[in-house]
């Protein structure tokens, strides 16, 4: 569904992305983990449209998204959920969802999406603003799906939760995928990221220097010496 080649982007003189080779097929979920700084986001970025690149190509079902801008990827059903979940806070939850509608046209239905996230039923008419962060996570995931994303782009969906919280945002973006949605992931924490991933892809100082199925990267020696904390 998704293909990643040769992709390159910049800040300026900065090189944030410098040949970056990634795929994902239809109906999986995919991680990606990596430092603070090696290019995770900037590359999600790149994909949604968000971020230019200075080379390379995206093709999205054989597609290729050269020219196309941020709002036609989400016409084409690429939505990310953002970095720090990014809310509207004065804005309820119910208005929050309607807005994950309108780049794409109305698509999912509230009440269809509150069935994925029974902690925000009760919260509709409540201010975004006065959710917990899990809570403000989920409807930034559930805002996400309002659009019936092809392919869901996930931001860092554990940053700053309680340990409780992270692994209930772990189960349910596992149940996302059990239901078919095809999800590219990127998370600091990469054993819960790559315990429920497909496959995996590590990504250092802008390019990628690992890719294998997840669980054979869980066990990988410098993986777990890295980026599980595990040591000899
Ligand atoms: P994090 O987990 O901290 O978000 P990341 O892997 O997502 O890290 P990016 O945020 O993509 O990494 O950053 C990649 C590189 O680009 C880093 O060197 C970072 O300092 C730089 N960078 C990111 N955003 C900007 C920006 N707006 N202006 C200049 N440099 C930037």
């Amino acid at each position: 569904m998704l293909e990643v080649t040769r992709l390159h982007s910049r800040y300026g003189r900065i090189p944030a992305l410098r040949g970056v080779d990634l795929k994902v097929a239809a109906g999986e979920l995919v991680a990606l983990v990596g430092a603070n700084g090696a290019g995770k986001t900037t590359l999600l970025r790149a994909i949604s449209g968000v971020q230019p690149s200075s080379e390379g190509q995206v093709h999205f079902d054989g597609q290729d998204l050269a020219g196309r801008h941020a709002r036609q990827r989400v016409q084409l059903g690429i939505v990310q959920v953002p970095e720090g979940r990014q809310v509207f806070g004065p804005m309820t939850v119910e208005d929050n969802l309607l807005l994950g509608t309108f780049a794409r046209g109305a698509r999912g239905t509230i009440d269809g999406v509150l069935a994925l996230f029974p902690d925000l039923i009760a919260k509709r008419r409540e201010l975004a603003g006065n959710l917990s962060g899990g809570q403000q996570q989920m409807l930034a995931i559930g805002r996400a799906l309002m659009a019936r994303p092809r392919l869901l782009l996930l931001d860092e969906p554990s940053m700053g939760l309680a340990p409780r919280l992270v692994a209930d945002i772990f189960t349910r973006i596992a149940a996302l995928k059990a239901v078919g949605t095809t999800i590219l992931l990127v998370d600091q924490n990469a054993r819960a990221a790559l315990g429920i991933a497909d496959r995996g892809y590590v990504m250092e100082t802008g390019r990628i220097v690992l890719a294998g199925p997840a669980r054979e990267l869980l066990h990988d020696p410098e993986v777990q010496r890295a980026y599980l904390g595990v040591h000899a």
